[in-house]
């Protein structure tokens, strides 16, 4: 099966940033957001309802939602992990919450102080919450691949985590290999587990690149029919609460596989590799994402 288009989900001014020691301004996240969209990118995770006590980064979440350009054809997701988070969303015009459960009861007790269960079912009142204000949600099962505590995640559990999900009515269903122990087989087991249980819910994959699988794993993604991979420019990225977890897969990187593989993005590689460059500069050191060091190859290569 090859997919014909993939929607790339630009996650650096949230996942990206989050885990960033210095403080980021609002300005700079208003430039990067910016950047991406020139560069051809439509949707964006941009902001985290958390409390600012815990992700200091995140706490102009409703300054960086309103900075943001207004056009028709934009997606904005913000990250809420409870009520009070959610509330907060929707008081601002962002598009779509982004809600999240986790695949361990200790994963989820340290994020969001409560069971997998709990969580997975505190999602899904997220979501319905936000149809009731007519708002989309997505939900993401997060350590959907391997937990720091737990180990290994069964596929069933996600499976039975992602039914209950669906029940609430998401545009979509996301599984994140939050600290990047994935590999491609794993990512084409738990994915057509997923399709054969959800036929019709629309799939997205969001993969750290923490062992060095992250492109082939997204790769395993598409081949499989994800509708949207999660990428962060320059693969920028970490989880404050799950040790050891570095950067997501940089978007210049899986724009560069896919477009040379005919998979179309929308998304303009130079563009890119000039925006990491630029967020280089404001983090203050390399990012690890590779294309942006070697550049382009071909026609493809600057797809727009
Ligand atoms: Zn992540």
């Amino acid at each position: 099966m090859s997919a014909h288009s993939v929607q790339i989900v630009e996650v650096s001014a949230r996942d990206g940033l989050q885990n960033e020691q210095t403080p980021v301004d609002t300005d700079s996240k208003l430039q990067l957001i910016r950047g991406a969209i020139d560069a051809g990118i439509r949707r964006l995770e941009i902001a985290s309802f958390v409390n600012p006590k815990r992700v200091p980064q995140m706490a102009d979440a409703e300054a960086v939602i309103a900075g943001a350009p207004r056009r028709d054809d934009l997606t904005y997701i913000g990250l809420v992990m409870n009520r009070r988070g959610a509330e907060r969303a929707l008081d601002t015009d962002v598009h779509q919450l982004g809600a999240i459960s986790v695949c361990t009861d200790t994963f989820a007790g340290k994020n969001q102080g409560q069971t997998a269960l709990e969580s997975v079912d505190g999602a899904a009142a997220l979501v319905r919450l936000a149809a009731a204000a007519g708002r989309q949600a997505n939900v993401t099962l997060g350590a959907a691949f391997g937990c720091p505590f737990e180990g290994e995640v069964p596929i069933d559990r996600v499976v039975d985590f992602a039914r209950r999900i669906a029940d609430a009515g998401p545009v979509e269903i996301a599984v994140a290999d939050t600290i990047g122990v994935a590999n491609p087989w794993h990512v084409e087991d738990l994915l057509s587990a997923l399709r054969a249980a959800l036929p019709d819910m629309p799939l997205r994959a969001h993969f750290h690149n923490t062992r060095n699988t992250g492109l082939a794993n997204a790769y395993a993604a598409v081949r499989c029919g994800v509708a949207a991979i999660d990428a962060s420019v320059g693969g920028l990225g970490g989880c404050p609460f799950a040790p050891a977890a570095t950067g997501n897969i940089g978007t210049e990187d899986v724009v560069y596989m896919l477009e040379r593989g005919g998979v179309q993005t929308g998304v303009n590689l130079d563009a890119l590799i000039e925006l990491a460059g630029w967020l280089s500069g404001v983090v203050g050191r390399p990012l690890p994402a590779m294309v942006s060091r070697a550049g382009g190859f071909g026609e493809r290569a600057s797809a727009a």
